[in-house]
């Protein structure tokens, strides 16, 4: 008897499947798999040393790929084995005090193939209680910023860098993150985005694996196992810094001109 996925994955898997048998299809939606990744038109410039900025991608607007249909089994494949490390991550006992502490695991939500995933810090109080990213005060104002930029949270795959709510909110340790970083790979490696977009500055260095700071990484591509990478300050720092409502808003505008999607009332 299989065990029951964690109820947040069961749901996306329900809603997928559903869908598939609704529409009858053969075939889902997906990138093509030998469909090289955007590239930009030259190389990108690596600096050295402890603290040099990640490789930065030049600015360049990439139309929206042509989606291929993949096989139906392709797409059940990487359903069952994201059901199967949010099976092993619910498990997952790296960081003792985090899993003694937590309510749940908080996986990620989101279909497979986005044009986009957020990575943002650590479940809060919210997030553990519910079992999703994102849904709490500061959840709430991402979705305004997503609905603003022409974005429904449907679209999105949204996951952060830790797995379980540090007790307090506290921003999560060198060690943690380290700890939960295979869980993260091993999802962006099976949901394949286009596009990634670390949230924080937790998100951003722990992704790019730098200690530049999110002030001076925000608003510019980077590069992620060839997948291009915007950072953005976090949207709960907006409570305490409003200021910096417009600069989230420079890099959106900038995300949203690379994916080649016009911004709601700018077109
Ligand atoms: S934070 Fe990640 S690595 Fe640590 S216990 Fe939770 S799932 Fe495991």
């Amino acid at each position: 008897m299989s065990e029951k996925p964690p109820p947040n994955v069961a749901r996306q898997l329900a809603q997928h499947l559903e869908s598939l048998r609704n529409a009858g299809v053969e075939f889902v939606p997906g990138a093509t798999p030998a469909e090289p990744r955007p590239a930009a038109p030259a190389p990108p410039r690596r600096l050295s040393g402890p603290t040099a900025l990640p490789t930065v991608i030049p600015t360049l607007t990439v139309p929206m790929l042509q989606v291929e249909a993949l096989p139906q089994d392709e797409a059940q494949q990487r359903i069952q084995q994201l059901a199967n490390l949010a099976k092993q991550v619910a498990r997952c006992v790296r960081c003792p005090h985090l899993a003694s502490t937590r309510t749940q695991t908080v996986f990620g939500v989101g279909p497979l193939d986005p044009d986009l995933c957020f990575v943002g810090e650590a479940p809060g109080a919210d997030e553990d209680r519910v079992g999703e990213p994102f849904v709490g005060a500061a959840g709430q104002l991402l979705t305004r910023i997503m609905i603003a930029s022409g974005l429904s949270r449907e679209e999105v795959f949204i996951c952060n860098i830790l797995r379980c709510r540090p007790p307090g909110n506290r921003t999560p340790t060198p060690e943690e993150a380290g700890h939960c970083r295979e869980w993260l790979e091993k999802t962006i490696a099976l949901v394949r985005p286009r596009f990634l977009v670390a949230w924080g500055g937790t998100a951003a260095t722990n992704l790019l694996g730098t200690t530049v700071g999110i002030t001076r990484l925000r608003g510019k591509f980077y590069d992620y196992k060839g997948i291009p990478v915007l950072c953005t300050f976090h949207p709960s720092a907006l409570f305490h810094a409003p200021e910096k409502k417009k600069d989230v808003w420079e890099d959106m505008k900038t995300l949203m001109a690379r994916l080649g999607r016009p911004i709601p009332g700018k077109a």
